[in-house]
């Protein structure tokens, strides 16, 4: 409780100086992750600076559809943080507000990369309010670079032949095109 934070120090600054409070903030980034792209790696290094814990959440209700297994995606999301150490990957199935509260989570993180996603991320946010009030939506926008990266695009992109660099780390822009059965691009004349 923060009442009583003052009696407790570290290396001679009250503990509640240095963050303020205690209370540890568990984050969830909840996705699709299909495939995991350098737009969502962004936003997982911007979100481990300011959340005590971030989970990267796969969500497992549209994986019929998917162009890798949730396990392929959780392989790909475990290789791609690793230097995070307060960054835990996993996968879920149901309502996001159901486990959140399981996690001990107290905020979800999204990405807005243009004003189309807005519409769509409101909707998202005010429902999951809804469902547990005590839930906060955090948004936050990527790099520049990354702002018109998204999964599908990068998909259609390999399945055409085009070139990857930087927008996808080197191992997923393996295993998609290996995925998708297609050469890796030509190099420039
Ligand atoms: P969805 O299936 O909801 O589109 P994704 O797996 O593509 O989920 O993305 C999960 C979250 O990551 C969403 O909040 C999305 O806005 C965000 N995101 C995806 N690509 C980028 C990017 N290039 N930059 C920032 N955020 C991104």
């Amino acid at each position: 409780m923060s009442a009583v934070l003052p009696a407790t120090w570290l290396r001679g600054t009250p503990v509640c100086f240095l963050r303020g409070t205690l209370k540890r903030v568990i984050a969830i980034y909840p996705g699709s992750f299909d495939p995991l792209t350098n737009g969502h790696l962004d936003l997982i290094q911007r979100g481990a600076k300011i959340f005590d814990e971030l989970v990267v959440a796969i969500l497992r209700n549209s994986e019929k559809n998917a162009l890798f297994t949730v396990d392929e995606r959780l392989e790909m999301l475990r290789a791609g943080t690793g230097q995070w150490s307060n960054v835990r990957v996993e996968s879920f199935e149901g309502l996001l507000v159901d486990y959140a509260r399981i996690r001990g989570a107290s905020a979800v993180l999204r990405g807005i990369r243009v004003v189309s996603d807005y519409e769509y991320e409101l909707q998202m946010a005010w429902m999951n309010r809804k469902l547990d009030p005590t839930l906060e939506t955090i948004f936050m926008m990527p790099a520049g670079a990354y702002s018109y990266l998204s999964s599908r695009i990068v998909r259609e992109i390999a399945s055409l032949g085009g070139s990857l660099a930087g927008l996808v780390p080197a191992s997923v822009d393996v295993q998609l095109r290996a995925r998708l059965g297609v050469a890796p691009p030509l190099a420039p004349k």
